[in-house]
């Protein structure tokens, strides 16, 4: 009989982590303030689509529930960019159709995953939010919808209960965790392009037989446009959940500048004017969703002995903009499971080890996180990042042994963020060195080129793909 052990949080990471330790023999309660998404509806917050890559995938396969998942999901290829005079142009993710992300439904995929914890034994109970703990005496505060507290014993007990986590400032209470949050600055609003049968049909022209989208569905949409950008992900039912994200404060353009949706109507008919027809409820969505906000979490410890331990964006919040919060709190609950499970009782060496092994990754990710938010904003309509993505997969070409772009260790295989950040900075030195001279890709001699690879930098790991 394995520890029994108790989440806080039944959104994506907590859930699925339910369910992973259930399998494992674990008797486990999850505790989830909101009410039952599966009879309430999903109350949406934040994003309402995400994109799943390899290291969530690789989570829900072990889970048994990446054919489900899939099901539900939208293939995007790669990014299609969506330049100021109105052309656009797919830029691939991968090397072909083994390599692509997908686009999920926040409220689904939660639905789902609820429902695979319950079914593998996870008793959940839902309108209970956390208010208090007590570490030395093993008990844990609850409040439901009308105020009433309830206590319950908790030995062991993980915070999965997000950015905002609710149990991380009852340890930190306990002992500093040594927290310190980086704000961005940018923040963010949710808009949304409807199926293309809501839309007029003089605007669907360009729509190419794609009855059921006002857009090329399988692709993640971006509007680059320097300081700041637009971008849509597809839903199964046809629609876009656009995102515009842009500086929260200060000069124009900013969300201080823009404060209702007259004046950011002008804007977008300006910056956006391809996108703004499609947008049929942008005055009523402009003016109705909050500017969500966005920072990184850092923390030096993630667990109080073997009593507490933080997961998800409780840990290690991050900027979406290489989307990987998901897959990356995905990726931890694997690697949680598997150390309790082996640990049998010995929750400390077990958390200590996972803050051992997961901690430099997420320092990782959130860095290459940060570098994205540049790329996808500015560097995507870039002759000298275009010039150097195209080297990059001539090379990838060549050598594929010795060159991999970072952006494709990140998202389509498992080798470790940390390894992704470090040798994807090793790489862009050499590409800038092999450009040097040079505007465009064709005139460097690829020969001599894969020479210097080879001669400078090591192969690569042994990859394992799903
Ligand atoms: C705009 C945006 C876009 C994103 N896009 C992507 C993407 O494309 N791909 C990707 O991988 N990631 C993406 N992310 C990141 C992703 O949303 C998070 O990494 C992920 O949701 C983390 O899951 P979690 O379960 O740790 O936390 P959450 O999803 O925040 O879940 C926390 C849960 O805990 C509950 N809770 C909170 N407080 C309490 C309490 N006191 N008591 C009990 N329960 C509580 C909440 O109700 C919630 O259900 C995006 C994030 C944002 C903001």
């Amino acid at each position: 009989m394995q520890t029994p052990v108790t989440i806080v949080g039944g959104g994506l990471v907590g859930a699925l982590l339910a369910q992973q330790l259930a399998r494992r023999g674990f008797l486990v309660d999850l505790f989830e303030k909101r009410d039952d998404p599966r009879r309430s509806g999903f109350a949406g917050g934040r994003s309402i689509n995400l994109a799943l890559a390899e290291r969530g995938l690789q989570a829900l396969r072990t889970a048994g529930l990446a054919d489900d998942v899939l099901q539900r999901a939208v293939m995007m290829r790669g990014r299609m960019v969506h330049t100021r005079d109105g052309r656009s142009g797919l830029q691939r993710y991968g090397v072909d159709d083994s390599e692509v992300i997908w686009s999920v439904s926040r409220g689904g995929l939660n639905t789902l995953l609820l429902d695979a914890a319950e079914a593998a034994g996870v008793r959940l109970h839902f309108g209970q939010s956390l208010v208090g703990a007590d570490f030395d005496r093993q008990w844990l505060r609850f409040a439901d919808a009308q105020g009433i507290e309830r206590v319950r014993d908790a030995a062991v007990v993980i915070g999965a209960d997000g950015a905002g986590s609710s149990l991380r400032a009852a340890m930190n209470e306990h002992a500093p965790l040594g927290e310190r949050t980086e704000w961005l600055g940018h923040g963010y609003k949710e808009l949304e392009i409807p199926p293309a049968n809501q839309l007029p049909a003089a605007l669907l022209r360009d729509s190419g037989g794609r009855d059921q989208f006002a857009l090329e569905p399988h692709a993640l949409h971006i509007w680059p446009r320097g300081g700041f950008m637009c971008i849509a992900l597809p839903n199964t039912e046809g629609s876009f959940t656009v995102t515009l994200f842009m500086p929260a404060q200060g000069a124009h353009p900013s969300f201080a500048s823009l404060p209702d949706a007259a004046a950011a109507e002008r804007f977008f008919r300006e910056e956006f004017d391809d996108l703004l027809p499609l947008l049929p409820r942008f005055a009523e969505d402009y003016d109705a969703h909050p500017v969500g906000s966005l920072a990184t979490l850092h923390l030096e410890r993630w667990h109080l002995g073997g009593r507490a331990l933080l997961i998800g964006d409780a840990a290690h919040a991050i900027v979406p903009f290489h989307g990987q919060g998901m897959n990356c709190g995905f990726e931890d609950t694997v690697v949680l499971a598997d150390l309790l499970a082996e640990a049998g009782r010995d929750t400390a060496d077990a958390f200590a080890e996972f803050q051992r092994v997961r901690q430099p990754n997420a320092d990782a990710i959130a860095q290459m996180a940060l570098e994205n938010y540049i790329e996808m904003r500015d560097s995507v309509a870039d002759p000298h990042y275009l010039a150097k993505r195209a080297l990059g997969a001539q090379l990838a070409e060549r050598a594929p042994e010795h060159f991999m772009a970072r952006y494709r260790m990140v998202t389509f295989t498992h080798l470790p963020y940390a390894y992704a950040l470090a040798r994807g900075r090793a790489q862009d030195t050499l590409l800038d060195q092999l450009l040097r001279g040079h505007d465009d890709a064709s005139r460097v001699d690829l020969d001599a080129a894969v020479a210097t690879l080879r001669a400078t930098l090591p192969p690569l790991p042994s990859l394992r793909h799903g």
